[in-house]
């Protein structure tokens, strides 16, 4: 009897904790159970088609956005700039609204004023040192037809903008002029833009980085050239055809693994209403720009005329990424997700 019962002491114990452990090794591989389900990789592609107006994106045919936003999501106009007239006025060109798009905050924080972008505040993190910061097992990649925006605006590899935060990138392909040589009607960033593309779906879908952004430059480079035309609605429409390539990917992937994407598709500004071949100034027209995304989570926020500087909240937000509160108290938007 004593021995009977100091065994059955001594089972029941361990065998309550190895049940436990069972029961959780089950869960976590057993498809359909509970914490399988909480497991879902949160992923995130932003991508931007470069000096797009919010009229002339919904003006010309987009399918392939269009199939995008009809997967469950939405597209809203927004805006850049800043506060016109305030602290965070901000000039509506390329590598200020980049700098917005990348650190969730406007030109007085990030001090990014023009595409020379000489002196960042680093001070003001990039979504990749976010995510590093948060998790450094989160797989990161640039694919970018302006290599800037990885050596300057996310100072990648420098110290003081927190070293290497990309796993994988694509860039400095502008430089190759023996690969890329026809500088003609900017016939050189047309081909480079597709091989990025090409280059990035392959990657998104064999790969599947946590956290990437893909970058187009073709669209502002025929809008300072020829202005509002046919021309540009073409380049709009190749544009699109190349963010159909990084969709079909994602789609892929997402029916083959257990991953929730979040893909958000918008621009660095608008352009002038005289005739479309600048940018830069306050005027609507270049202050309003858009948004498009799959996202199924879309907060009335994002029917409110987000900004720019919204993306990187509604990032940090599906992915469930936390920052230091220093960093989080800096950010001037606010998550357009709520879920
Ligand atoms: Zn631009």
């Amino acid at each position: 009897m004593t021995r009977l019962f100091f065994m059955g002491q001594g089972f029941a114990k361990p065998f309550s904790d190895l049940s436990l452990r069972l029961f959780f090794i089950l869960t976590l591989i057993i498809p359909g159970t509970t914490l399988e389900a909480e497991m879902t990789a949160a992923k995130t592609l932003f991508v931007v088609m470069d000096g797009i107006p919010a009229d002339v994106i919904e003006r010309v045919a987009t399918p392939h956005l269009d199939q995008i936003i009809r997967a469950s999501g939405g597209f809203a106009r927004a805006y850049v700039g800043g506060e016109i007239g305030g602290a965070s006025e901000s000039p509506t060109i390329s590598a200020v609204g980049y700098q917005s798009l990348l650190t969730g905050t406007w030109a007085n924080k990030h001090q990014v004023f023009n595409n020379d972008a000489a002196s960042p505040d680093y001070d003001y993190w990039d979504i990749f040192r976010m995510a590093k910061a948060h998790d450094p097992s989160l797989s990161t990649a640039l694919f970018s037809t302006w290599e800037d925006n990885r050596t300057k605006l996310i100072g990648d590899g420098l110290a003081a903008a927190g070293g290497h935060k990309l796993d994988y990138y694509l860039d400095g392909l502008e430089h190759d002029t023996q690969r890329f040589p026809d500088q003609k009607a900017a016939a050189n960033i047309k081909a480079i833009d597709v091989y990025i593309a090409e280059q990035a779906a392959d990657y998104l879908l064999n790969v599947g980085p946590d956290l990437s952004w893909v970058y187009f430059q073709y669209s502002d480079d025929v809008g300072h050239q020829a202005g509002d035309s046919a021309a540009l609605d073409d380049s709009v429409r190749f544009t699109d055809a190349l963010v159909g390539q990084l969709w079909a990917s994602i789609e892929s992937r997402q029916k083959m693994l257990d991953e929730d994407w979040l893909v958000v598709i918008t621009t660095d500004h608008g352009r002038d209403a005289i005739n479309g071949k600048g940018h830069g100034g306050q005027s609507v027209r270049e202050r309003t720009t858009w948004i498009a995304t799959n996202s199924g989570c879309l907060a009335d926020r994002f029917d409110d005329t987000p900004a720019i500087v919204d993306i990187v909240p509604s990032i940090l937000a599906h992915m469930t990424i936390q920052v230091p509160s220093a960093i989080q108290q800096g950010l001037d938007g606010s998550s357009f997700l709520d879920c």
